[in-house]
């Protein structure tokens, strides 16, 4: 038998791929390789070098070249993949693929590392003073009036420079500058932590240069961010990189121009609306070591950290460190795991931290640090329920609720409405005879977009014209049943015509930094109405928010998802968080038709950490996770009996095994975009027991031949049941 490379191609499939060595050059482990795969060629990882041969060598291929003179990956890095693929029974390749940034998968040369800047051109000055450019372009333009610039700080104070850039460039007004100025030094001071910032700063940095898991549980405005600032400049001062994790693009902005404007170091940024090359170039910089602060989105957790010395997840019980799809691994848990390879401290912190975290306090596996005061002159805000029975409803608006709406904007302050739902109205329904509008792909009600005349489907985004009268009946009387967004922003202008209402959804924000141009304008102490979704609910400041309304909140009640109420709490909380963050006191109301809900009066007598305590213990009594733990078979296909075929046999596999299952059944959405769905849940009250057996089960599903007649994925520890 010949030694052989171990390949991880980028392919949903259980294995590695053997290879003989490539005819020049040397392959180490962590470098790319690119290999002759199906009738085409892949950049697969180097796993293992010198491997015994599964096969017979006349089957073998060769290697075609070696792309790395170096690894690319380094040895911390390929064992965490090792892991992570391990735990998340994922197909390796497309763990390996996760950890590069997609201009580093292809088979090209490794982008110039050299830093990029912009200068103003001769042209391009006088353009300036013509005021000849509008929009994007103007900002740019200005932005180099200074001086050249780096392309880091451009990405950072105009987040879409690159469009401007590129047609300044071609009109010949800006040009690629030599050098750039010195970075700018630091501009802010760090306040005067206060005592519970101290011990948790003290805490953590004494645990730096070993591994050691801490939960910062602090509320909104406590100051966790300052925490971490003060931990980042002591693992910079000791010439070490800081891992900044955040769930979403929408909070990178202010955090970066915090970092920079404190610490007066680059700041690399890491997430998917970022140009190609950019990614790929700060995840380089990260590898040289250069860089040593790196911010960044779920997939920044893959960013290789050659001299390490703090992980911080922030928002650490937001669900969108969740990948739902290829590889669903969990960024906070894999955060965790990195940080142990590392040996370094990693810090999640959260005003509502997740059940699953609080459990591992609770086990004693991370420390908790609590920050209980807000500094300076921020007081909690008050929270009140609106009882909705028996009211007159305008739109699904209480008259209390509009009544205090209508005292804050007379007082020059800023309201927000909350409704996580998008379009006008969940349903359009036909009072004549019953029928509904109804997606024909998924068989679910259609949501009615009114301003753009469409009905659309929300779980599949296919679209039809409103029609004029009821398709079954004829009858022309079709009523919008429910409220979204675009309806509560219609009814607020309505009611009060004099203030302005501005609605900040997907819709409203679909333009690239709409979103930051809309709440830059919030900014100025002027009164406003927002109706808004989950995109209000964290991380802006807007100091002039006095009072938060949130609608719809029954949904989240009646929910058969058993973790419906750890994320309502949550959702309530950060919600409730925007209100009067800065002088002025803050005011939320729950709008409910169940005033009485042991939750809800929990959740507002004593607190989220009280509330959480309660969903614990029930989570504990019926051995759900994080006590029991889960794994999701799902499968789709175009007609139901494949899907139904693939999970019996998937289950049959199981029979005897220390498990319990809950299926085969159909998904809670059987239908999807014109697939039927099955799933096929998998518990156990031992972690290692479920991975034991589904290990070999999960390589086996593979090779049913029922398996290539449906699409399937294994999800172990599923958010979306
Ligand atoms: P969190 O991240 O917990 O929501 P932040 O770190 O953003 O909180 O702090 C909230 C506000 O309080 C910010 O405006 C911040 O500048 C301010 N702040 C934080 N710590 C202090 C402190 N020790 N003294 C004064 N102001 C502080
Ligand atoms: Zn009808
Ligand atoms: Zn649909």
């Amino acid at each position: 038998m010949p030694a052989v490379l171990r390949v991880a191609l980028p392919v949903p499939l259980p294995t590695l791929f053997d290879y003989l060595p490539p005819a020049a050059g040397q392959a180490e482990v962590g470098s790319r390789v690119l290999a002759p795969f199906g009738k085409g060629k892949a950049v697969g990882v180097v796993v293992e070098v010198g491997a015994e041969a599964a096969v017979g060598s006349t089957r073998l291929k060769r290697v075609l070249r070696v792309l790395d003179d170096a690894p690319l990956l380094d040895a911390e890095l390929m064992a965490t993949l090792a892991r992570a693929a391990d735990y998340w029974l994922g197909a390796p390749g497309e763990a390996y693929a996760n950890a590069l940034p997609l201009a580093l998968r292809e088979d090209r040369p490794l982008p110039e590392l050299r830093e990029e800047a912009w200068a103003l051109t001769a042209a391009g000055r006088s353009a300036l003073d013509a005021g000849s450019r509008r929009g994007g372009s103007r900002a740019l333009l200005e932005a180099l009036a200074r001086g050249p610039q780096s392309a880091d700080l451009l990405h950072e104070m105009l987040p879409g420079w690159r469009d401007a850039a590129r047609r300044l460039d071609a009109a010949g007004l800006i040009e690629r500058a030599e050098t750039t100025g010195a970075l700018p030094a630091p501009t802010t001071a760090a306040p005067a932590l206060t005592d519970e910032q101290r011990q948790a700063v003290q805490s953590v940095g004494e645990a730096l240069g070993r591994f050691q898991p801490f939960l910062l549980d602090g509320v909104t405005g406590s100051g966790k961010t300052e925490v971490y600032l003060a931990l980042i400049e002591q693992v910079i001062a000791q010439g070490k990189q800081a891992l900044l994790l955040v769930p979403e693009i929408g909070l990178a902005p202010q955090t970066v121009r915090r970092l920079r404007e404190r610490l007066g170091v680059a700041v690399q940024v890491l997430h998917s609306n970022l140009a190609e090359g950019d990614r790929a170039r700060a995840w380089l910089r990260a590898r040289s070591g250069e860089a040593k602060v790196i911010l960044g989105t779920r997939s920044a957790v893959f960013t290789p950290l050659p001299q390490a010395g703090l992980i911080v997840v922030d928002e650490e019980h937001d669900g969108a460190y969740k990948q739902q799809e290829g590889f669903r691994y969990h960024a906070r848990d894999l955060a965790l795991l990195r940080a142990r390879a590392l040996n370094v401290p990693v810090v999640l912190g959260s005003a509502t931290p997740s059940l699953e975290s609080l459990a591992n306090v609770q086990a004693g596996r991370y420390r908790a640090l609590h920050l209980r005061a807000r500094p300076g002159a921020i007081r909690p805000p008050q929270v009140q329920i609106v009882d909705m029975r028996a009211q007159r409803l305008e739109h699904g608006l209480s008259p209390a609720l509009l009544a205090a709406v209508g005292d804050t904007v007379a007082r020059g302050e800023q309201a927000l409405v909350f409704r996580n739902r998008r379009g006008y109205a969940p349903v359009l329904l036909c009072h004549g005879c019953g029928w509904h509008a109804e997606c024909p792909r998924c068989e679910h009600p259609m949501t009615l977009h009114a301003g753009r005349r469409q009905l659309i489907c929300h779980h599949c985004d296919h679209s039809a014209r409103v029609p004029v009268a009821c398709p079954a009946c004829g009858a022309p009387d079709l009523k919008p049943q429910g409220q979204g967004t675009e309806r509560l922003e219609e009814a607020l202008a309505a009611h009060f015509p004099d203030a302005p209402v501005l609605r900040i959804d997907r819709e409203t924000t679909r333009r690239r930094d709409a979103f930051e141009q809309l709440l830059e304008g919030l900014h100025q102490d002027r009164p406003a109405i927002l109706v808004g979704t989950q995109m209000l609910a964290k991380g802006h400041d807007l100091p002039n928010l006095t009072l938060v309304a949130i609608v719809g909140v029954d949904e989240g009640l009646h929910s058969v998802d058993f973790r419906a109420s750890e994320r309502l709490s949550q959702l309530v909380v950060q919600v409730a968080g925007r209100a009067g963050r800065a002088a002025k006191p803050g005011r939320v109301l729950l709008q409910t038709h169940h005033p009485d809900h042991p939750l809800l009066r929990q959740l507002l007598a004593q607190g989220y950490a009280a509330a959480a305590a309660t969903l614990l213990e029930e989570r504990r009594s019926v051995q759900l996770p994080p006590y029991g733990h889960q794994v999701l078979l799902r499968a789709d296909a175009l007609q139901r009996e494949p899907v139904d075929a693939f999970l019996a046999e998937a289950a049959a596999a199981l029979a005897g095994a220390p498990l319990q299952l809950a299926g085969p059944m159909p998904a809670p959405m059987p239908l999807r975009a014109g697939r039927h769905r099955g799933q096929l849940l998998v518990e156990a009250d031992s972690r290692s027991a479920l991975h034991a057996a589904l290990r070999p089960w999960y390589r086996m599903l593979s090779s049913l031949p029922s398996a290539r007649r449906v699409r399937w994925s294994v999800d172990v520890d599923p958010v979306d049941l």
